[in-house]
């Protein structure tokens, strides 16, 4: 009888686990027996790992196997636990030095040749082993860059079952030639983010996307198609400050798992963007997908910006999804063995035509949408959804008189440098709540700690001549607040409160 143990990594959404694999070789009628719970991907193991030992010429045991991954109550998806099994056999066979074996973390999937293929969410897949206090971890050749980005991870990278059984003392004449598995192909980024200085004129658009950035605000832009609402939400995520380490782990984690992550470019550092078209099924914006589940549109967008262009042809399911993240900064995905969750605290960027046919700039001419037609295209985006967005601005044409400018418009970078000290000055403020942003901050908080004497005036006129509601006058306030940071005052007054209702106040459903 043999005993092999090593150790591997369940990943559910982020949450990672270490899980035990322990190899049982009898001297009985031989079989392969895995135990612990596997998922249907799992029982493919089976067949992976005996093929792939095998084609390494290591020779399989012919003995009773039972592997065992524990703990059993923990949900197991993917594939990343083929070279646990395989080296735990081997080791409980005798051909790898158990005692080697047991020291190190084992992470990937196996070829029928024995390659060692690329798995999704090794960053935080090898982070937790590293948490877990077992630092030692075997990668494949094409997640080494990635798992060398953990702090404190002891990494060994192989391209193949053959090389890793060799390292753990194996003795094979010959080490099988396998050609490198490579990573999913992952699109390169533009060398430049998209600058402020392209968009020529659109001064009160771009003063909002100022004031998006500053305050965190959730924005929806209502323009004719061509006006530059897409051009405008492109460089949202250029205002916005660096993410600190934390944020900057978390979101390249979100990345690893969705296999939109480049490790050479190392630990992503800037605001995410993302855009889904608006015929996204909701498990492309929400997660999903058989085996270990993928973060959508709305978890890569996490800490960064998620841009909806003609938001109410999204289908309606794809629009109820996002209250959740909008409320708790989070995605669950509910699945038979355990539910899956995601981080998605995103700035929501929504864009609509001013009516179905997109002619109602103006008096309007072109358009021949009836009122009916036109209220029920705005009436897609709800009211909770819109409860939610503190900006709403209108977006014109660029007019002949902007283009004939001389002046070049102003660069992202000086923005950027108001933008951060707003956002300084609103954390000095908020300091000791759990907010970070004026976007975040709930009502009761903003009327307890409201504006100065006089302030309040147009607020409630507004107010009482029915043109604001009080979840309304609540988006003015915060608002007013982030003009407040913006313009270095300690708390806005009736100038800011009047500018903030201009924010909003687009015409149409103003709420
Ligand atoms: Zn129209």
């Amino acid at each position: 009888m043999g005993l092999g143990r090593t150790r591997a990594v369940s990943l559910v959404g982020l949450t990672g686990h270490v899980v035990e694999v322990e190899a049982h070789l009898a001297a009985s009628v031989p079989g392969f027996v895995l135990v612990g719970l596997p998922d249907a991907a799992l029982a493919e193991a089976r067949d992976r790992v005996r093929a792939a030992v095998t084609s390494s010429g290591l020779g399989w045991p012919q003995r009773r196997i039972t592997v065992n991954l524990s703990p059993a109550s923990l949900p197991k998806a993917g594939a990343s636990f083929d070279l646990a099994i395989a080296v735990a056999t081997l080791a409980g066979a005798g051909v790898c030095d158990p005692v080697r074996v047991a020291d190190w973390v084992h992470v990937g999937e196996l070829g029928l040749d024995g390659r060692l293929r690329p798995v999704r969410g090794v960053l935080p897949a090898v982070a937790t082993a590293v948490a877990a206090g077992h630092p030692r971890v075997v990668v494949p050749a094409a997640n080494a860059d990635e798992a060398r980005l953990v702090p404190g991870a002891v990494v060994r990278a192989a391209a193949s079952l053959a090389e890793v059984a060799v390292e753990h003392g194996a003795e094979l004449d010959d080490v099988p030639d396998v050609e490198v598995a490579l990573a999913e192909e992952v699109p390169v980024p533009p060398r430049r983010a998209p600058d402020l200085t392209d968009v020529v004129g659109q001064r009160a658009a771009r003063w909002a996307l100022e004031v998006a950035a500053a305050g965190g605000h959730h924005v929806l832009m209502v323009g004719p198609p061509g006006a530059g609402k897409t051009m405008l939400a492109e460089r949202l995520p250029g205002l916005l400050p660096d993410l600190d380490e934390g944020e900057a782990v978390e979101v390249t984690a979100v990345h690893s798992v969705a296999g939109t992550f480049r490790p050479q470019d190392g630990l992503l550092r800037r605001p995410p963007f993302e855009n889904p078209h608006h015929t996204a099924t909701p498990a492309s914006v929400v997660g999903g997908g058989s085996g270990m589940p993928r973060p959508g549109a709305a978890s890569r967008a996490h800490r960064g910006v998620l841009f909806m262009d003609e938001a109410p042809e999204f289908s309606p399911r794809v629009l109820q999804t996002l209250r959740q993240p909008l409320e708790d900064g989070e995605l669950v995905i509910h699945r038979a063995g355990g539910s899956a969750r995601f981080p998605a605290r995103f700035q929501l960027v929504l864009a609509a035509n001013p009516c179905p046919c997109g002619r109602a700039v103006g008096k309007g001419l072109g358009c021949d949408c009836t009122a009916l037609a036109r209220r029920r295209y705005f009436s897609r985006l709800s009211g909770p959804l819109l409860d939610r967005v503190d900006l709403q601005l209108e977006v014109l044409p660029v007019t002949r008189a902007d283009r004939a400018a001389r002046a070049a418009p102003e660069a992202t970078a000086p923005v950027a440098a108001r933008v951060a000290g707003a956002r300084a000055a609103a954390r000095r403020r908020l300091a000791g709540t759990p907010w970070r942003t004026n976007g975040e901050v709930p009502g009761a908080w903003l009327r307890s700690h409201g504006p100065g004497p006089g302030a309040h005036r147009d607020l409630d006129r507004a107010l009482d001549r029915g043109l604001l509601s009080l979840r309304g006058a609540d988006r003015v306030l915060r608002v007013a607040w982030t003009l407040a940071d913006l313009g270095g005052l300690e708390r806005p007054g009736p100038a800011e409160v009047g500018q903030a209702l201009l924010l909003r106040t687009r015409g149409q459903g103003a709420a």
